[in-house]
Parts: structure tokens; C-alpha cells; sequence
């Protein structure tokens, strides 16, 4: 599902690379909690691993297909088709619905919104999530940015399961969840990827998350850029 060869990454202006990774690679279907300490780099990689930042160097491939190789807008299909991000700022649209960003995806995507709708429509599939991550029903159709930040969150992971991708991404999504809601989202995101066969990366820092995944990266032991 993901593999990295001789990869580096240094942001505009910077003095040094934030990442020198020599190899990384996911099997598909498997569920990788990803750690490390706050600045580590664990948002520019799973930046790097969306497509939304492209390696100056090496190749970072997802599904078989070089981000690098492919021009913004062919990126942009690929993370509709099938990808669910879920990012630390939450990313949603404040003056869209709930319901509406929990969709968005579906209208960037054909192949997507063919997938959600099929046990129904779309909109039902958008309603099922949101059940399912305990949106109160009141708030589906309010504006997103009217949310609370917990709520924000659930919104977002919705968005990124919808559709069932082959990959999620998501960078420390429970932060700001209290432990009740945690463990039901955790049982959500989980139960939702291994029913699809989905392959799950989640960033965190809270390790007491890390025995319910399948595999565990330690980003300080993969990059190069930090040990130097
Ligand atoms: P983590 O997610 O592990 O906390 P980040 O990937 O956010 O770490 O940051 C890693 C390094 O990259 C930090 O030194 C940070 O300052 C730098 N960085 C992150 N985002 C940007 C940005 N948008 N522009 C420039 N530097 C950035
Ligand atoms: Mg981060």
C-alpha cells in the first residue's frame, strides 16, 4: 500500500531536512500506529504519504503510484478515489453542513461516491458515519465551524471513512476527545478499517493507544534526518 526509497524532506527555508527516510512499507490492510515526540515529523510524512507534500528527493509511493510523478491534479483525484485523511487541524469546511463536508470527498470522486452509495445513497452512507462516531443528530445539517472541537474531530473522521478508502491517514485524531469518547472513536476508526480490508496510518502520541494496532513505527528510529 505504501512504500518509501531514499526519501527526503526539507521545508522552504529551512537549514536542514526534517526527514531522511531510507525505507518504508505498509502492507496492505494492516493498521500502524505511528509515534515520536512533538516536531518529530510525523505531520510533514503523513503530509508526504497524502500527497499534499512532495519529496525532494526519493519516491513515495501509495497504491503503486509515485506522488512525485504525478501532476496536482492527478494527486487530487488519487486522495478522492482512495484516500481518507483525517488532519490535525480537522481541515473541514466551517461554512459547509456537517453532513455536507462528511460528503465532500463524494463530490471530488465518482469512484467514491459510487462506493458510499452502495447500500443506499451517499447521504445515507454520510448519516451512518455519523451515527456511528456519535454526532448528536441536532448538529448534521448546523454549519461544521459552529462544532465543538471534539465534535470537529468525529466530523472529520466520518469524512475520511466515507467510501470505504484503501488508505487512512490520521494525524493524533482522539486529542481532543475525553477517555470514554477515545476508546469509542478508537473502536470506530479500527472496526471500521479492518472491515473494509482498509489499511489504517495513526499518529499519536498517546501510547497506550499503540497495542491496538497490527504494527508500531518509532519515527526517530526511521529518520536519518533526526539521528544525525
Ligand atoms: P510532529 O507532527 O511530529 O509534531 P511536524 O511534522 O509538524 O512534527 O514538524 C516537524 C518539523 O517541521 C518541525 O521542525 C517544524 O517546525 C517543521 N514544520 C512543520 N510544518 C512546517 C511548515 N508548514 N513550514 C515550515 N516548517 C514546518
Ligand atoms: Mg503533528
Amino acid at each position: 500500500m505504501i512504500s518509501l526509497r531514499q526519501v527526503r524532506y526539507r521545508w522552504p527555508r529551512a537549514a536542514a531536512d526534517c526527514l531522511d527516510i531510507e525505507s518504508l512499507h505498509v502492507a496492505a490492510g494492516s493498521a500502524v500506529f505511528l509515534h515520536g515526540p512533538s516536531g518529530c515529523g510525523k505531520s510533514t510524512l503523513l503530509g508526504l504519504l497524502a500527497g499534499v507534500l512532495v519529496a525532494g528527493q526519493g519516491s513515495v509511493e501509495v497504491m503503486g503510484q509515485d506522488w512525485a510523478a504525478l501532476r496536482a491534479s492527478r494527486r487530487d483525484a488519487l486522495r478522492a478515489d482512495h484516500l481518507g485523511v483525517i488532519f490535525q487541524q480537522f481541515n473541514l469546511l466551517p461554512y459547509l453542513s456537517v453532513v455536507d463536508n462528511v460528503l465532500l470527498a463524494c463530490r471530488f470522486s465518482s469512484a467514491r461516491a459510487a462506493r458510499a452509495a452502495q447500500n443506499g445513497s451517499a447521504d445515507d452512507a454520510a448519516q451512518a458515519l455519523l451515527q456511528k462516531v456519535e454526532l448528536p443528530v441536532a448538529c448534521w445539517r448546523r454549519p461544521a465551524g459552529e462544532l465543538s472541537v471534539g465534535q470537529q474531530q468525529r466530523v472529520a473522521a466520518a469524512r475520511a471513512l466515507i467510501g470505504a478508502p484503501e488508505l487512512v491517514i490520521a494525524d493524533e485524531p482522539t486529542s481532543a476527545l475525553d477517555a470514554a469518547l477515545r476508546d469509542a472513536f478508537m473502536d470506530l476508526l479500527l472496526g471500521a478499517c479492518r472491515a473494509s480490508g482498509s489499511t489504517l496510518v495513526f499518529v499519536s502520541h498517546d501510547e497506550r493507544l499503540a497495542l491496538r494496532f497490527d504494527e508500531r513505527l518509532s519515527l526517530p528510529a526511521l529518520n536519518r534526518a533526526v539521528a544525525a
